[in-house]
Formats: C-alpha cells, structure tokens, sequence
C-alpha cells in the first residue's frame, strides 16, 4: 500500500478490508483485501468495470450495506478511529459531517417531497447545530459555491424543476454543507449528458482545490478519472490491480487490465475505427478462480497465473502492479517497448526486402 512520507498522516486509511454478501446462491466476496490511503488535499481515483468493487467499497467504508447480509472486515481508520468498530449512532453522526457522498443518480439521491432549501436546512440543522436562519444563510452561501443561478429562488424549487446538472450541483451543495474531511464520489457524471459532465468535473476539481479536500472518486471512465484523480486505484474481482500517481497508471499501465482499459477507451483522434474491447467476463464472485482472477481474458497470460495469485508487485516505490509480468526488474512498460522495437525493426527488413 502507499503511503507518502513527505505529507501529514491520511485522512482515510483502509487495511485489508474485505466485503462479503450472504445470498441464496452463495457467498459473494465483493471486496478481497482492498488497501489504500487518501491525503488531505489528494484525489483518489477507483476506476474499473462495474461489479469490480469500486461503489461497495465505499459503502463499506460508510457503513451503508445491509448488516443482515453483509460481512465487513479488515480496518478503516477514519483520523485514526476505526470506522467498522463504530456503534450506529456515531456512523449517523460522521456520515455528512465527516464523510459526505456524491451519488450517480441526482434524480434518485434527492427527495423529490422537499425541496432543495428544505433538505439543505434540515442537514445543517442536524448536524452543525445551526438555528433555521443561519442554515438559510449557509445554504446560500453553498449553491452560489455550486454555480447555481438566483440562489433564493433555487432554495424553494423541487428537485422535478430542475435540470439534470443543477440538480448534481445542489448534491455537491448538500454534501459540502458540513465541510466534510472527505467527500466520496461515486461515478457523479454517469447520468449527465456530455456538457454538463464537463462543467461537473470543472466545478468538482475547482472545489476541491479551493477548500483542499480529499476526495475518492469512482469510476468506470478512464477520462473522468484523469481530469480529477492525483492517485489511480484501478480495481478488479474486488482487488487492487494496480495503484499509483495518475499520471504513471493512465500513460504507463503495468497491469494488463488497465492496458486493456485504457484500449477500450474512445480516443478522438481514433474516430472512424473500431474500438477494441476486453474479451470475455469478470470472474464469477462466489467461484473465484485459485490463481490470478484476469487470467481467462488477459493476453500476456502464462502457466503460473493458473496456479496462484501473484500479490502486489512494486515497479518503483510509489507504483503496484498485481501482476507476474513484474519481476526482476522486468515490468510491463519495458515489455511493450521491447515489441514495439521488434516491431519496428521487422517492418525496416520488410521494407528492404520490398526494394530488392
Ligand atoms: Fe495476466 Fe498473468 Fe499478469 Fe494475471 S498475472 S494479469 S494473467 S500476466
């Protein structure tokens, strides 16, 4: 796991955490052993296809997954509290004030019988002990901060009479009314047609600088994950494939699945061509495989990937990769720069032989 010698402890730190869901046809190990750390100030990305653990790591983080039914374990240390040793009434106290959460769906995340200063007024009254008038003035404050046009009229619309954006922007209000240490955001620009994702991520990166926030951000798109995250975790069959600063894992994968991915990702100047996809399926949940899980779709697969999971990997000491393709100083950048120097030099003697 990363941790980064040169800032203060992190906000977040989870260990080991493993998520299990009790179902009629077995169970589902939705989250095996997932490690990471969030700084003040930092963006965590958790990009992967769904159903690969992103969203039910962070609800297990927040506690919001049916307790009936569900196996937490392993440690979140929340500013050093562990948060899985939390009673219910603590939980309800952190959540919004401490750790606040952006969902997919504003449509469904908001409640459709108040209206927006209702339910802005009723959370800082909660939780920041204001009076109603103050909480008037905070939730002005806080949609202005959004962007959001004549403010006091907003206050008293219902979410129907408002657009898609808006009413993500009035979520971000909502989630930021209580300064949170940490806010979580899971896929916020999924539902949002392509302008106003745009104008979403730019207000998202735009708070988070200006209030130096931590955030975790979920997501299945590789380009919302590079337009806000400092950190990339790219996540599958529950784990962390590989981990390290954006820049590295998104322009220099060292894990064949976030190769693929990255692959799989529409690029403008590729228009007109067909985009490859990442053969076949995620590995069943209940029946994981004994080796390494990506090994039925992965194309630099080998006899001891059948065998046994190769564990975390380190390219250098701020970047991870699951992967055997890493060992010995041999990682899977060298790998693609070595075929591509073969590659070349096959089509210079292809050339040559076509001039003879
Ligand atoms: Fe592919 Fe093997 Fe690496 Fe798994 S361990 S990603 S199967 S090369």
């Amino acid at each position: 796991m990363l941790e980064r010698s040169d800032s203060l402890p992190p906000i977040l730190h989870v260990k080991d955490l493993y998520t299990q869901f009790t179902t009629r046809d077995g169970i589902v190990r939705a989250v095996n052993g997932v490690s990471f750390s969030v700084d003040q100030g930092r963006v965590l990305g958790l990009l992967g296809e769904s159903g690969c653990g992103k969203s039910v790591t962070l609800r297990s983080i927040m506690r919001l997954l049916p307790a009936r039914t569900t196996k937490i374990s392993g440690e979140v240390l929340l500013n050093h509290d562990n948060v899985l040793e939390m009673g219910d009434g603590e939980m309800e106290d952190i959540r919004g004030r401490v750790i606040s959460m952006v969902f997919q769906e504003p449509a469904t995340s908001l409640d459709a019988v108040y209206t927006i200063g209702q339910q802005m007024i009723e959370a800082l009254q909660r939780h920041n002990g204001m009076s109603k008038g103050e909480a008037r003035s905070r939730s002005l404050e806080l949609l202005r901060l959004v962007q959001i046009p004549s403010p006091e009229s907003r206050l008293g619309s219902y979410p129907h009479e408002m657009s898609g954006g808006m009413k993500q922007r009035a979520l971000i209000a909502i989630a930021l009314s209580c300064s949170p240490s940490i806010l979580f955001a899971d896929e916020p620009t999924t539902s949002l047609d392509v302008t106003v994702q745009a104008q979403i991520l730019h207000l998202m990166r735009d708070l988070q600088t200006d209030l130096d926030m931590a955030v975790i951000l979920v997501s299945h798109d590789t380009g919302v994950v590079a337009e806000l995250a400092d950190d990339v975790a790219v996540m599958y069959a529950g784990r962390i494939v590989e981990y390290g600063p954006a820049a590295q894992v998104l322009l220099n994968p060292e894990h064949p699945y976030t190769e693929a991915l990255l692959r799989s990702t529409p690029r403008p100047d590729a228009r007109g061509s067909r985009l490859p996809v990442i053969q076949g399926q995620p590995p069943n949940l209940i029946r994981l495989p004994s080796g390494c899980p990506f090994a039925p779709r992965c194309g630099y697969v080998m006899d001891a990937c059948m065998q046994e999971d190769p564990g975390d990997r380190w390219v250098d000491p701020t970047h991870s990769s699951r992967c055997f393709l890493v060992q010995d100083g041999q990682t899977l950048s060298s790998l693609r720069q070595h075929t591509a120097q073969e590659n070349r030099a096959a089509e210079t003697i292809h050339q040559s032989e076509g001039l003879k």
